[in-house]
């Protein structure tokens, strides 16, 4: 019998038990294979929704589902917290005792948006970073907010989804500007980056939007610390910036498995192969989404994509194809800029985002993706996946190509 374990329920680690229970299910049914997935708890927060809930004031019961109804029924779920994982022993232990041996392991454990990084970011600010329900008390404290200042500040690299800060940004302006209170806000966004986006290409777009709707961008900004007190935030180089309400993204980390056990670096991101998803120094255990130190967007498109490449590694070892097959860095993240236009930073490791315009097909697509977010992860959407975004896995060896069976 071989055991695979999976170690963390979100958007990466859930597809890929759905697909892995897919495509062994003879071998699970006849005993030779087991699916087993560790997740904190019973509940699927589907993230993105977080930016609704903050800025357009939609419930956040509406994104949060059972877990154990979105699994394969041939995946053994434990709704209980992985305690340690130990790579030398081959073994995961929980919190409530258990202890699972593995053959194949993926480690799916996400970031942690954790305001406690800053000093004062906590009692200072709101964020859609930590999930619905926080993000619901920023609706809270908009729809009573009746003009000052509004700043919008990245309190560290990396986080996820790069384009949020740009789209509260956008999306507060629109907010405003519907409620006939615009003139009476002022809004700033505080941004690490040299420009108002990493990608050039990007900041080519919305540049120029910025300055038409009056939004402030302040570039090379490190946080430093926050004054609850006195509302200022304050910068590494000695900047102040005062506000009445500070909308943050706090600075993240890896989960605190990944940092009791030891696999991750000092912020707790693993180190991972790039192409093959293997995590450093190891060929039976491999790492995917936003838990990874890999140079690219923690966003739930990667963390899907990524976990089909790492499903191929492990069926390759279970069947015995002979390949290792090698992720092409593609990321797909949408960016809305207000009044239902939107555009993609779409990008692999070779090819950098590309200049394009704000469309409303973009933005219907990005809400046409919140309601499929739930079926996708049955693994039955794979060809709508790529449809649009093409192959994104290749065999190392050029050899047999691995086409997943159809879904039942
Ligand atoms: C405001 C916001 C907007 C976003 N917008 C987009 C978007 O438009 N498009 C997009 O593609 N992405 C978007 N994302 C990002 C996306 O949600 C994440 O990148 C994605 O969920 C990452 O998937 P993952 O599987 O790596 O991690 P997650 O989905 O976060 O899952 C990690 C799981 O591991 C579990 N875990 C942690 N520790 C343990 C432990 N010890 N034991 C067991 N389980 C554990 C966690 O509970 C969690 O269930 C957005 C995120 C936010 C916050």
């Amino acid at each position: 019998m071989k055991h695979v374990v999976i170690v963390g329920s979100g958007t990466g680690g859930t597809f890929a038990a759905n697909l892995l229970a897919k495509q062994l299910r003879s071998r699970i049914k006849r005993g030779e294979v087991s699916i087993e997935l560790v997740g904190e708890s019973d509940e699927h927060v589907f993230q993105p929704a977080n930016l609704d809930v903050a800025l357009k004031g939609k419930r956040p019961e509406r994104y949060v589902k059972r877990e154990s109804r979105l699994l394969n029924p041939l995946v053994k779920f434990y709704p209980e917290a992985a305690e340690k994982i130990d790579l030398g022993d081959r073994r995961v232990y929980t919190k409530t005792g258990r202890s699972l041996g593995y053959d194949y392991l993926l480690v799916a454990t996400g970031a942690v948006a954790d305001p406690s990084m800053t000093p004062g970011l906590e009692e200072g600010s709101l964020n859609f970073h930590t999930g619905p329900f926080n993000a619901a008390r920023i609706w809270e404290k908009l729809k009573g907010f009746s003009g000052g200042r509004v700043v919008v500040a990245v309190a560290g690299v990396p986080y996820k989804c790069p384009p949020s800060p740009n789209e509260a940004a956008f999306l507060l302006d629109e907010h405003f500007r519907k409620r006939g209170i615009r003139e009476r806000v002022e809004i700033k966004l505080l941004t690490p980056y040299p420009r108002a986006y990493p990608a050039e290409a990007i900041s080519e777009v919305i540049e120029p939007l910025y300055e038409r709707l009056g939004i402030e961008v302040v570039t090379f900004f490190s946080m430093d610390s926050v004054d609850p007190k006195k509302k200022v935030v304050y910068s590494l180089d000695g900047e102040e910036y005062e506000y009445d309400l500070l909308l943050a993204i706090p600075p993240h980390r890896g989960a605190d498995v990944i940092i009791r056990s030891e696999v991750g670096d000092e912020e707790g991101w693993i180190p991972t192969d790039k192409h093959t998803l293997f995590i450093k120094d190891y060929d039976d255990a491999l790492a995917i989404g936003d838990a990874t130190n890999i140079p690219i967007s923690k966003s739930g498109v990667v963390a899907h994509l990524e976990s089909g490449v790492a499903v191929l590694n492990i069926l390759s070892g279970i069947e015995g194809y002979g390949e290792v097959f090698r992720y092409n860095g593609r990321i797909n993240c949408p960016m809305e800029l207000g009044y239902g236009r939107a555009i993609f930073v779409s990008a692999t490791y070779d090819k950098p985002p590309e200049p394009q315009k704000p469309s409303r097909i973009k933005a219907i697509m990005k809400s046409t993706f919140s309601r499929i977010y739930w079926k996708a992860l049955s693994g039955d959407l794979e060809w709508i996946f790529k449809l649009f975004l093409g192959e994104c896995a290749s065999p190392t060896n050029g050899g047999k190509t691995v086409t997943l069976a159809p879904a039942r």
